[in-house]
C-alpha cells in the first residue's frame, strides 16, 4: 500500500486507520452476506444488525440515556441548520442563537426563512476569536430554542461548558468535535453533527434527538425534512447513506473499544493540541494564534505566519515533508492544522518540528 501522508484537512478529514483497515476486509464481501455493504438492502438482516450496532455504540460511547434517539439523517449539517428550523422555529417563534463563529452565522441564516432569530451574543466585531461566557448572553426566556456551535471549525474556537439556558431546549452543531471528549448529554435537546469531521464519511449527519421533541414537530413537513418521520421510521424512510451509517458505526466502535471511550479520547487530544499550542506560544511571535487562548480549539489549531508569501511557502513546503491541508480557510487566512481523534500524535509532532525548524530557517 502508498504511503499515507498526515492529513490535516477541516473535513472531509483523516479516519482512524484500523477503520479504513477493516473496511478494505469488507470491502468486498461482508461477513455472512457475501456482498459489499455498498450493495446490500437497506431492509436486509444484515444491514439492519450494522444500523443497530452503530445506534448501540454511538449511545454507549455518548453516555445517552434512553430516551434519546440517534437519527441518520443525509445532508450533512447544513441540512440540519435547515430542518431544526423547519421543525422547531415558526412564524410565530423565535430562536436564541450564540453567533460564535461562521458557521453560527450559516445556522442564523437558513433559520431566518422560517421565523424569528436573535444573536445572544456576537463574537463578529472581534473577528470571533473566543466563545462567550455565559453571563454574556442575552437569552429570551420564551426563544423556542437556543442554538450554539460547541467548536467553530473555521476560526479554530471551541467550548468546553453548555450555556445554562433554563427550561429552553439547548441545541448544539457539534460538527467537528463531535466524539472528541465526553459530553454532559442530557443537557441537549438536540445535538447534531456533520459526520466528516470526526465521525466519518460525508453526507450525513448524526442527530441526537431527545425524545420529547418529537411532539412539537408541525404537521406537513417536507417527509425527509420532518423528524418525527424520521425517527417513527429509524432514519429508514427512504435508503440511507449506508455506506456511511457503517463507517460511523466502526468509528464509534473504535473509540469504545480500541481507544477505550471519550475521556481517553479527550486526554490523548489535549496533548496534541498542547504540541501544537506551545510550538505557537515559544515561538516569540513567529506564530500567532487566531484564538483567545481560553478559547482555543483542541480540533483546529489556526494560526498566522508574519507575512502571507511565508504562509504559502510553509503551506507548501509542509506538503512536501508529508503534512497536507494546512492551509487556513479562505475567510480567515493563514494556517489551520486540523487533528481530529484520528490524526496520531506522531502527526502532530511532526508538524511542531517542522514548524520549529521553518521559523529557524525562516524567523
Ligand atoms: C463542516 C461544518 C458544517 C457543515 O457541514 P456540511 O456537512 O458540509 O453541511 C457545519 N457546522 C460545523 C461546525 C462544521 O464544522
Amino acid at each position: 500500500m502508498e504511503q499515507r501522508i498526515f492529513n490535516f484537512s477541516a473535513g472531509p478529514a483523516v479516519l482512524p486507520l484500523p477503520v479504513l483497515q477493516r473496511a478494505r476486509e469488507e470491502l468486498v464481501s461482508y461477513p455472512g452476506a457475501g456482498m459489499s455493504v455498498m450493495e446490500m438492502s437497506h431492509r436486509s438482516k444484515a444491514f439492519a444488525a450494522i444500523h443497530e450496532a452503530a445506534k448501540a455504540n454511538i449511545k454507549a460511547l455518548l453516555g445517552l440515556p434512553d430516551h434519546y434517539r440517534v437519527l441518520f439523517i443525509a445532508g450533512g449539517a447544513t441540512m440540519q441548520f435547515i430542518m431544526l428550523a423547519m421543525n422547531f422555529l415558526g412564524k410565530d417563534k423565535s430562536a436564541d442563537y450564540v453567533q460564535c463563529g461562521s458557521w453560527a452565522s450559516k445556522a442564523m441564516s437558513e433559520a431566518k426563512r422560517f421565523g424569528a432569530v436573535r444573536a445572544v451574543w456576537s463574537g463578529k466585531d472581534e473577528n470571533y476569536v473566543r466563545m462567550p461566557a455565559n453571563e454574556e448572553l442575552d437569552l429570551d426566556p420564551n426563544a423556542a430554542y437556543v442554538h450554539f456551535t460547541s467548536n467553530e471549525t473555521i476560526q479554530g474556537i471551541q467550548t468546553r461548558t453548555e450555556p445554562e439556558v433554563g427550561e429552553t431546549p439547548l441545541f448544539c452543531d457539534a460538527s467537528s468535535d463531535f466524539f472528541s471528549r465526553p459530553i454532559a448529554a442530557d443537557k441537549y435537546a438536540l445535538l447534531y453533527a456533520g459526520a466528516q469531521k470526526n465521525a466519518g464519511p460525508a453526507g450525513m449527519a448524526v442527530v441526537i434527538l431527545r425524545e420529547d421533541l418529537l411532539e412539537l414537530v408541525p404537521e406537513g413537513l417536507p417527509s425527509l425534512l420532518d423528524y418525527r418521520l424520521m425517527a417513527e421510521n429509524d432514519s429508514l424512510y427512504n435508503t440511507p447513506p449506508c455506506y456511511t451509517i457503517y463507517i460511523t458505526g466502526l468509528v464509534a466502535r473504535w473509540l469504545k473499544d480500541d481507544v477505550g471511550g471519550l475521556e481517553k479520547m479527550d486526554a490523548v487530544n489535549r496533548a496534541k493540541a498542547q504540541l501544537l499550542y506551545d510550538a505557537i506560544d515559544q515561538s516569540g511571535g513567529f506564530y500567532k494564534g487566531h484564538a483567545r487562548t481560553d478559547s482555543r480549539s483542541l480540533m483546529n489549531v489556526t494560526f498566522t505566519l508574519p507575512e502571507p508569501d511565508l504562509e504559502a511557502r510553509f503551506v507548501t513546503e509542509a506538503k512536501a515533508a508529508g503534512m497536507d491541508g494546512l492551509k487556513g480557510h479562505r475567510s480567515v487566512g493563514g494556517c489551520r492544522a486540523s487533528i481530529y481523534n484520528a490524526m496520531p500524535a506522531a502527526g502532530c509532532e511532526a508538524l511542531r518540528d517542522f514548524m520549529i525548524e521553518f521559523q529557524r530557517k525562516n524567523g
